[in-house]
């Protein structure tokens, strides 16, 4: 048993990554005290509506997870109040609660609270009650998940602003363009879609304009205020399944999910119209420039690489706008990197100075 405790314990802990650390819990708790359904379930603002989705369970004493590219856009997840057991244990503060379940199944909620908040929590079901010697194991496996998640989030987030960090983009983002499913494996409807409606992943390259002169006209502390707030602008400008991260002092970056050119279009747009009607305390107005690309077949470098040509292209044209490098190319405005067209790349060059 102890030694047993003890694998899991290092198991738990040998991983920096959320996912893999969900997974290694719900092993625990499936070998420790023989669980037979269990979920973590990921809490989530969309429109107002606090909606809860599975992240990781057990079936039939398997452990399950969503994989990475479909979980955010294929759960859309469900109203929270679905669960009233989750919802008064939320409400009461409390850590955990149980209820019997109409077909008689005994259901144990644990919320992990981090500052006084909740975003994972846990779902474990059993036939009969829980004795306390299953509730003392599991207080133990979830006192170290708890702990462990923190740590976790302290080394992938901004501490500024709470945003992902740039070492967590990385990994991020070179995951998600390795996961990249093939286009000829797309789902084919018998019927060639219309090009603007095909769903693809995005990747926007955001700087705010001039922001040297807020640093130099209010001050530092004024200046980070402003990239506060502005995180908080792009926290709820942009859907839960897409991810915002602070790239670099000033910049941020968004990888956003499963949508159309429109939507994309649209809703950086939006994201731009927010920061330019937001008032900031003291400063006033602020605008920002927007660089955005296709996450194609290239590597993270390249695709980075074109947004940052459609943001540098916006800041040249006037700032507080928002530039896509696809459309740049075809609009003439940019040309292609010629990298791979090794022959023409020598003559074509033109001679800078
Ligand atoms: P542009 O419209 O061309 O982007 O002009 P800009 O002044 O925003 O551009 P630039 O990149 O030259 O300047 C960015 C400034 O951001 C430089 C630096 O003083 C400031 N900055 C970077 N990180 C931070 C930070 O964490 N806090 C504060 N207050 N300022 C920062
Ligand atoms: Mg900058
Ligand atoms: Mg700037």
């Amino acid at each position: 048993m102890m030694g047993s405790l003890l694998d899991h314990l290092v198991e738990i802990t040998g991983h920096r990554d959320h996912d893999l650390l969900d997974i290694s819990v719900m092993t625990a708790l499936l070998n420790m005290i023989g669980v037979h359904r269990a979920r973590v379930m990921e809490l989530f603002q969309s429109r107002g509506d606090l909606l809860i989705r599975p992240r990781v369970w057990i079936i039939d004493g398997k452990v399950q997870t969503v994989d990475e590219e479909t979980s955010a856009s294929e759960i859309a997840g469900e109203p929270i109040v679905n669960y009233p057991g989750l919802v008064a244990c939320i409400a009461q503060r409390k850590n955990r609660l149980e209820e019997v379940r109409p077909d008689g199944q005994h259901a144990l909620w644990i919320p992990i609270w981090q500052n006084d908040k909740v975003s994972t929590c846990l779902e474990i079901v059993h036939e009969t009650s829980f004795t306390p010697q299953m509730l003392q194991v599991m207080e133990g496996i979830l006192s170290v998940y708890r702990n462990y998640q923190s740590l976790l989030d302290y080394s992938e987030r901004d501490s500024l602003t709470g945003l992902l960090n740039r070492k967590t983009f990385d990994e991020k983002f070179a995951r998600m363009v390795h996961a990249r499913p093939q286009e000829s494996s797309h789902r084919d409807d018998g019927e060639r879609r219309h090009h603007s409606e095909i769903k693809s992943q995005w990747l926007a390259v955001i700087d705010i304009d001039h922001f040297k002169r807020v640093n130099d006209v209010f001050g530092h502390l004024y200046g980070d205020e402003v990239l506060i707030l502005v995180a908080n602008v792009l926290r709820s400008s942009f859907r839960s399944q897409d991810r915002v991260f602070r790239f670099g002092g000033e910049e941020f970056v968004v990888l956003l999910r499963s949508a159309t050119l429109a939507d994309a279009q649209m809703v950086f747009e939006r994201f731009r119209e927010n920061i330019e009607q937001h008032a900031f305390p003291q400063v006033g107005q602020i605008t920002v420039s927007v660089g955005f690309a296709s996450i194609s077949q290239e590597t993270p470098v390249v695709i980075l690489g074109h947004a940052d040509q459609a943001l540098y292209y916006a800041k040249d044209h006037g700032r507080n706008q928002v530039c896509q490098y696809e459309a740049l190319l075809d609009q003439g405005h940019l040309h292609a990197d010629r990298k791979s067209d090794s022959i023409e790349f020598f003559f074509d060059e033109p001679a800078e100075n």
